[in-house]
């Protein structure tokens, strides 16, 4: 079976060895299944057919039928050659010039290659269909290497619709031109289409108003018409969507039925104490999540929950609540964040919250004296302590719980895969519940596929009051201004954020703008009238707290740091985010950076400083940065302008399958629809053993849906 398809690509006719090395390195094809599956990226138009006359620069690609009049041959610097005699000395020539005309005009076709090849099959007075883009060179127009065509030779596109592939340099003086490569999908399709087994179920394709697979490959290649063209990319669109959605739903099924979950029925009375000693209310988006975290722990099946919320939007309440829920039912819980300094903060907020219940909580960080540790081990092995917050310390094996039941991951995108896991293994026998939270938003259609399998929550309202952050992007003309608005509002008693970019901190370069920057800031704002604290990552950890601390404790007005503070740090008292060079930063981060200033009562600011060289790319970025503070949509136009594969914050975890055709940037909609649809699917068959399922199932078992367990990761 599946013979013609596992063919090598160098086996099919016009490829051989050295193609097919190119095709491989190039563009990882290996087989004709491989080949097939390289999709155009675009069509051309080829039905209309360009007068002479009406060619101009300035059109992208133009189709001609011309007569040749006449050839040249052309040495170096122009010489010519020969001019139609014999014998040719093909070794001086340099460059093939042919002349044509139609009725309206004449234009010559230049050849660089494959001169020899084309002089003698344009030969004078012979017409043909010239396809390639047009300049103008010495007042002339003329087409370079224009693709060539017999005029009844349409046999190939069939259509009008002509695909244009993937390319690259190598690949074209390599010979497989544009055209080659329709002519290898031709007969690739050829030898590979009656092998082709239908994907999906009969019935999916009648729901769904799909094409068949096999009309879908040729039409996408070989349109018949824009109509069929729109059918075929449609159907395997929802195709790629679907089998992700339904790989990703499938585990996720598989494993909320699995028994292992903690049971957690109760809320307890210390939830109940410190939820009616709040000085606020909840938040609507809050109190929902908080809904849906009970309703988790309540099931007899592990969570796997990611909480995403913009900066401020309150996700320490939700996990501190979620904790007391935990704690409520007799086990013990821990919040693990990703630097000493966000642990401490949120072990000084979570005391305040626990006042009004008799729940023990600890610090564990790398630099908790031995002393310490000991009461803390001896502590979380009786079970006297409730919940643990700390850092990657968390994970040593000898921090041993005597009964954990929820782990609370802060800022989740700090840390790596195998220390997540790692949290697995504390539970009681049973992996503890997770919640994951961050700061990232991430686009809905990615979290729907990166975290798939995962139940999503989101806190998309932020609490009352809270001001908005004014947002201003200025060039280095106006710094000694920027300078002069610093100073008074540290005359208001606020404090200053000064970001650099360090974007590799080992990069010395990098750090000597640091440097510079932090010294002219000392030279601007000078003892004793002002204290300017610095923290990098070069420090050492006691430099960096020590730093760190005075910042927070308000001893400096202004902090000078790299993106260190990105994640989390919360001063009130911090109204103004200066960020440098703000150009070379990304959209995400940029908008991590203004989270934290806006916490307090006071109006904030948020300064972006651009260089001279700022392209077009980072300018757009810094409008839209004053253009809103949403970081949802922040993240949309992220992904539009960047791709998905490139979003910030997501690239370690990746895409689980890489996508062929449909985007995730551009086909949201189509997204939603197919994981609806797959959801459907498996509500009326979990297992998809019912019989019209069977082509899912095989779909299934390919290796690429083989995806990480991200269920055990996250
Ligand atoms: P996040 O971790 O999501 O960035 P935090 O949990 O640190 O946000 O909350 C930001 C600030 O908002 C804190 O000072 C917190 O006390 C306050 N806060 C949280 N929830 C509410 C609420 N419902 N009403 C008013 N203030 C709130
Ligand atoms: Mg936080």
């Amino acid at each position: 079976m599946a013979k013609e398809l596992d063919t090598s690509i160098q086996y099919l006719s016009g490829v051989g060895p050295k193609r097919a090395v190119l095709l491989q390195r190039e563009l990882g094809i290996e087989t004709l299944s491989d080949l097939i599956h390289l999709y155009p990226f675009r069509y051309i138009d080829r039905s209309g057919i360009t007068p002479i006359a009406q060619v101009a620069p300035d059109l992208a690609l133009v189709q001609l039928q011309a007569t040749v009049v006449s050839r040249a041959l052309l040495g170096p610097g122009g010489a010519i050659v020969s001019q139609d005699t014999n014998p040719i000395h093909w070794g001086a020539v340099k460059r093939l010039s042919v002349i044509v005309e139609d009725a309206t005009g004449r234009m010559e076709m230049v050849f660089f290659k494959g001169v020899k090849w084309n002089y003698q099959r344009l030969a004078p007075g012979s017409t043909f269909i010239f396809f390639g883009k047009p300049q103008e060179f010495g007042g002339r127009m003329n087409i370079v290497h224009p693709e060539v065509d017999a005029p009844q030779d349409g046999a190939l596109s069939q259509g009008t619709l002509t695909g244009v592939y993937p390319s690259t340099e190598k690949l074209r003086t390599g010979g497989i031109t544009g055209k080659v490569m329709c002519k290898l999908q031709s007969a690739a399709l050829a030898l590979c289409l009656p092998e082709i087994q239908e994907t999906l179920p009969e019935y999916v394709l009648r729901d769904r108003g799909l094409v068949s697979l096999p009309y879908a490959l040729r039409n996408i290649h070989f349109p018949k018409d824009s109509y069929a063209l729109q059918k075929a990319s449609y159907r395997l669109k929802f195709e790629e969507l679907f089998f992700l959605q339904l790989s990703l739903l499938k585990q996720k099924y598989v494993r909320s039925r699995g028994e292992r979950g903690l049971p957690m029925p109760k809320v307890g009375p210390d939830f109940h104490a410190c939820y009616n000693a709040l000085p606020y209310n909840l938040t609507g988006a809050q109190q929902r999540v908080i809904k849906e975290i009970r309703a988790d722990l309540m099931s007899g099946h592990q969570m796997n929950r990611l909480l995403q919320g913009d900066v401020g939007s309150g996700k320490t309440m939700v996990a501190v609540l979620s904790c007391l829920m935990a704690i409520g039912n007799g086990f013990q819980t821990c919040i693990m964040a990703p630097t000493e300094v966000l642990a401490q903060q949120h072990y000084a907020n979570i005391q305040k919250y626990l006042k009004p219940t008799a729940v023990q909580c600890a610090l564990l960080t790398g630099s908790t004296p031995q002393k310490e540790r000991r009461a803390i081990h001896a502590a979380l092995e009786d079970g006297s302590l409730g919940i643990l917050v700390g850092t990657h310390a968390l994970l040593e094996d000898n921090v041993v719980f005597r009964n954990l039941g929820l782990a609370v991951i802060d800022e989740q995108h700090r840390f790596g895969v195998e220390q997540r896991s790692k949290l697995w293994s504390k539970g009681p026998g049973i992996p503890p519940h997770v919640l994951v939270m961050t700061a990232t938003p991430i686009p809905r259609t990615l979290a729907m596929t990166l975290y798939g399998d995962l139940d999503v929550s989101v806190i998309d309202e932020m609490p009352p009051g809270r001001k908005p952050v004014q947002t201003m992007c200025i060039g280095q003309n106006r710094r000694s201004a920027m300078y002069k608005f610093m100073r008074e509002e540290i005359a208001r008693g606020r404090q200053v954020f000064v970001v650099f970019p360090l974007i590799f901190e080992s990069e010395k370069m990098d750090l000597q703008n640091l440097e510079q920057g932090y010294e002219e800031i000392v030279r601007a704002f000078p003892l004793p009238d002002y204290k300017v604290a610095i923290v990098h990552g070069q420090q050492s950890n006691e430099e960096k707290n020590f730093n760190m601390s005075a910042f927070v404790a308000g001893r400096a007005n202004i902090l000078v740091s790299t993106t260190v503070i990105e994640v989390g740090v919360d001063v009130p008292n911090a109204s103004v985010m200066v960020i440098e060079s703000a150009q070379r930063f990304g959209l995400s981060q940029l908008h991590q950076l203004r989270g934290r200033v806006g916490r307090g009562a006071e109006k904030s600011y948020c300064i972006l400083v651009k260089d001279v060289k700022t392209t077009k790319e980072a300018q757009q970025r810094l409008d839209l940065m004053c253009a809103t503070e949403d970081g949802f949509e922040i993240a949309e136009q992220d992904m539009k302008m960047r791709g998905p594969g490139d979003l910030e914050g997501t690239q370690q975890s990746g895409l689980p399958i890489s996508l062929n055709i449909a985007s995730l940037a551009k086909d949201g909609a189509l997204l939603s629809e197919a994981r609806a649809y797959a959801g459907q699917i498996l509500d009326a068959d979990p297992s998809l053993s019912d019989p019209r399922n069977v082509p899912l199932l095989r779909e299934l078992r390919k290796d690429k849906y083989e995806i990480k367990d991200y269920s055990k990761i996250s």
